[in-house]
This record gives structure tokens, sequence and C-alpha cells, in this order.
């Protein structure tokens, strides 16, 4: 865990913090989203197919 520079207010905050306590701002709260929708989208994608055959 190490102290990074927060894109919007400047101020350190931990690498392992999903948001920024000085402001609320997210980094990658976007990104990772999306990645897990992908995820979650073809694992919906298999079952539909075992199930239905
Ligand atoms: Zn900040």
């Amino acid at each position: 865990m190490a102290l990074i520079k927060c894109d919007e207010c400047g101020k350190e905050k931990s690498s392992a913090a999903k948001a920024c306590p000085h402001c609320g701002k997210s980094r990658d709260h976007i990104s990772s989203g999306v990645v897990w929708f992908a995820i979650a989208g073809v694992i919906v994608f298999f079952v539909a197919m075992a199930v239905m055959g």
C-alpha cells in the first residue's frame, strides 16, 4: 500500500482506497465497473446456453 496524489485535489491518498478521502474522487470506478459488467455478461451467457442446451 502506498500514498499517491489525487488527480482531483492533489492531496495524498492511499492507492488501495477506492475513492479520495478528501474530495471523494474515484479514479478507477468506471473502468472496474465495466470489467465486472463484462464478466457478469459472459457468465450469464454461458449459463443461459447450458440451461437451454
Ligand atoms: Zn482528492
